[in-house]
């Protein structure tokens, strides 16, 4: 019988540690600062935007919303029309016929919870309060809440998306396995209130123009001395 061959020590694999939130918001506000908040759309409009946001580009989900302003100028004629005519309306967006639905179903839990759609009220309430009405909007998750409570109520939320949640990874701030969902209270744990709308723009920005998803540029990166993904060594 062949002796065994004495165990070979595991490899240590070195790796570096998170970066600290306050590094990566001085070094990307370098670059991409400074950042001030800026009122986009009303509530009702983000909301539906938002939800025409979800599986396509930005351009892709701005084309179907304007499509369905054009066709049917009020949220109310959105109710009434047949779901169809939306579907139509939105086809630009892609998945039209389940966020068709989707949007007719949202319009129609708000009127029935307040009789009209002015969700600018929910600015007044305590951020979890106001995340668990939205939350309880048929098909509203944590980032379509957390977009329309810090875009257009101007309310401490952090939004999470594709680059964010790629980019946050990267930098050790959260774990790999951590969901885009799971993030989300996590994001808003470590990074200050008064910080949060102007670390979002900061990191989308970052994810968009140098860690991108394919081909992170590390080279050009500032925090390629920090980042425990960095690919310059
Ligand atoms: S060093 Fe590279 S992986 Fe890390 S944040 Fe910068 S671009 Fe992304």
């Amino acid at each position: 019988m062949p002796a065994r061959l004495p165990k070979q020590p595991a490899t240590a694999v070195k790796r570096r540690p998170p970066v600290p939130v306050e590094l990566v918001k001085e070094r990307l506000d370098s670059i991409y600062g400074p950042i001030e908040w800026r009122p986009r759309m009303i509530a009702i409009d983000e909301l539906i935007f938002t939800v025409l946001t979800q599986n396509t580009s930005d351009l892709n989900a701005e084309r179907a919303y304007d499509s369905l302003r054009k066709q049917l100028p009020t949220w109310g004629q959105v109710i009434e029309a047949e779901t169809t005519k939306v579907a139509d309306a939105i086809r630009h967006g892609g998945l039209a016929n389940q966020k068709s639905i989707r949007i007719q179903q949202i319009l129609v839990e708000i009127l029935k919870r307040l009789g009209h759609f002015e969700l600018e009220f929910l600015a007044g309430w305590p951020l979890e309060q106001a995340r668990n009405w939205f939350t309880t909007l048929p098909g509203v998750g944590p980032k379509t809440a957390a977009v329309v409570m810090a875009f257009s109520l101007k309310m401490p939320a952090f939004p999470v998306d594709t680059h964010i949640h790629r980019v946050s990874k990267r930098l050790g701030l959260i774990a790999e396995k951590t969901t885009a969902d799971q993030a989300h209270p996590l994001m808003e744990e470590m990074i200050p209130e008064d910080d949060r709308y102007e670390m979002h723009v900061l990191l989308i920005t970052h994810g968009r123009q140098i860690c991108k998803a394919r081909i992170a540029q590390c080279a050009r990166c500032p925090l390629s001395d920090e980042c425990p993904a960095s690919c310059t060594e």
